[in-house]
């Protein structure tokens, strides 16, 4: 049979959209997030449910077609999307069902965190997620999951029970500590190596109202605000999370005119707690240096997670650059405000997350995701809607990270990586490396998912056999 033939015979299995070259649907449907990303691939299948990611699968094995897996879109790689092969869509399956007597959270695998921020918000409950609410629940969570609820909560996989998947022989499984347990710890950090995760199960945990948004100073006064916050996020309540930002002032409310396009250093809180303590807790730098402005208040924990939603619409170029750090010396800092005062676009940024208290009591072997030991996972990010100032965000951001590497933990966080290489990835999961190749050969021994941070199955001849 012709693939041409194979396609439409796959057609009539398929219950969801299938767009091809010349469909009226498909230079929409081949586009991810990060407009740099421009591939184009044989096929695209929008599914609808299991046995529509079973049917795109099979015909992808049988037509020995390149496979992406596509969530929310957002992997500034493009991961989600490959030339001359399927595009295996997921984000019609986006359902979320939430129990509040179990306070768990049932999440189809297209889901975006705003599906599930709204669902579980009326029950007062939250999974801990990203800070953009547009992303993909299964990319975020299966590379590991940094936002706002960290230091109290852990990662997104810290709060993950369990997960349907689909294998790459088409077979369909449950991963949780019980069943297939060394799929469950691989798929916790090791991304979409391992197939294709249909269902999520989370924990919500009980977030409704927080105490949020960002203090901004002046970079005169960024050297001595990033200094007193290295000593104040490593001992501070864990209800408090707060990430560094060296940003640019966006053209708009809530920031007054003066300020627009200033090049500032920011901290975005986010405070489980009352005003009233959150306030005691922020006195001593509101004393010490004084922001030049403040939109702290209490807000809906959905409100927060979609804050900075307008600043980054889809459609933009984009560009990162990332490392581990476990601490944050004078001449990193140094490092810091060097570059961001050379910040090339409004939009580009950098941005200091903590994985600090309850992500670092699990252990570096507890799930695959290995920095459990670092206090920082920072991102550089160029970005601009203008293709014609590629070069300028991209050399920017690289420019950066090469100043600030030789200060990290070594590996960067999989989900704020490009396509960097074997070694890049094998530095960020260290030691659970091979016990993920061991995984990747028992569950999908021909690398049929290798549109991802990949890792390679490991070969007979391999020691960790
Ligand atoms: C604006 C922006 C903000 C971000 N903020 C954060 C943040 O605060 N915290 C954080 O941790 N990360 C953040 N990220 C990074 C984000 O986690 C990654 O980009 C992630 O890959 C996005 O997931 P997605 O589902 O949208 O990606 P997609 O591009 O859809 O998919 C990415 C990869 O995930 C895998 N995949 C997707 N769906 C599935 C599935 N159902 N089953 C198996 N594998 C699948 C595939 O291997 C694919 O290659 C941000 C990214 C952007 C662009």
């Amino acid at each position: 049979m012709s693939l041409q033939e194979a396609i439409q015979k796959f057609r009539g299995q398929f219950r969801g959209a299938v767009h091809e070259p010349g469909d009226a649907g498909y230079e929409e449907a081949r586009k991810v997030y990060n407009a740099m990303i421009d591939r184009k691939p044989r096929l695209i299948a929008e599914c609808t449910d299991v046995a529509d990611v079973i049917a795109a699968v099979r015909m992808a094995k049988a037509n020995d077609l390149p496979v992406s897996v596509r969530c929310g879109g957002h992997n500034a790689a493009g991961l989600g999307v490959c030339d001359d092969g399927i595009v295996i869509d997921l984000a019609r399956i986006n359902y979320v069902r939430v129990d509040p007597s179990s306070r768990t959270v049932q999440v189809g695998g297209g889901c975006k965190w705003r599906d599930v921020d709204h669902a579980a918000h009326v029950f007062g409950l939250a999974v801990p997620s990203g800070i953009i609410s547009s992303t993909g629940v299964a990319g975020l969570t299966l590379g590991g999951g940094i936002g706002h609820l960290a230091r109290k909560y852990g990662l997104t996989i810290d709060n993950l029970l369990s997960v349907d998947m689909v294998l790459a022989d088409g077979s369909f499984v449950v991963a949780n500590t019980e069943e297939n347990p060394d799929l469950f710890w691989a798929i916790r950090g090791g991304g979409g190596n391992f197939g294709i995760v249909t269902s999520f199960l989370f924990e919500g945990q009980p977030v409704h109202t927080v105490c949020a948004g960002p203090m901004l100073w002046n970079l005169e006064d960024a050297a001595d605000v990033m200094k007193w916050y290295r000593e104040f996020i490593t001992q501070a309540p864990e209800e408090m999370n707060g990430f560094v930002a060296m940003m640019t002032v966006p053209p708009g409310a809530p920031f007054p005119v003066e300020l627009h396009f200033r090049k500032m250093c920011a901290i975005v809180w986010c405070y489980q707690g009352s005003m009233e303590q959150a306030n005691a807790i922020l006195e001593p730098i509101r004393s010490y240096r004084r922001p030049a402005f403040e939109f702290f208040a209490p807000m809906p924990f959905p409100v927060l997670q979609s804050m900075f939603d307008p600043i980054y619409p889809a459609g933009l170029q984009w560009y990162w650059k990332s490392d581990f750090f476990k601490d944050l010396s004078d001449a990193a800092i140094q490092k810091h405000l060097e570059h961001a005062s050379t910040l090339p676009t409004w939009q580009s940024t950098m941005h200091l997350y903590p994985v600090n208290g309850k992500v670092n009591r699990m252990s570096e072997t507890d799930t695959a995701f290995a920095y459990r030991d670092a206090v920082w996972s920072g991102v550089i990010v160029g970005v601009d809607p203008d293709p014609a100032n590629r070069e300028r965000i991209t050399s920017w951001a690289r420019a950066y990270y090469d100043a600030l590497h030789p200060f990290g933990a070594g590996g960067a966080y999989v989900n704020f990586m490009m396509e960097e290489g074997g070694d890049r990835i094998r530095a960020t999961y260290r030691g659970n490396y091979d016990r993920l190749a061991a995984v990747k050969a028992k569950y999908d021994p021909n690398n049929f998912f290798r549109v991802n941070q990949n890792i390679r199955p490991a070969t007979s001849g391999d020691a960790s056999m």
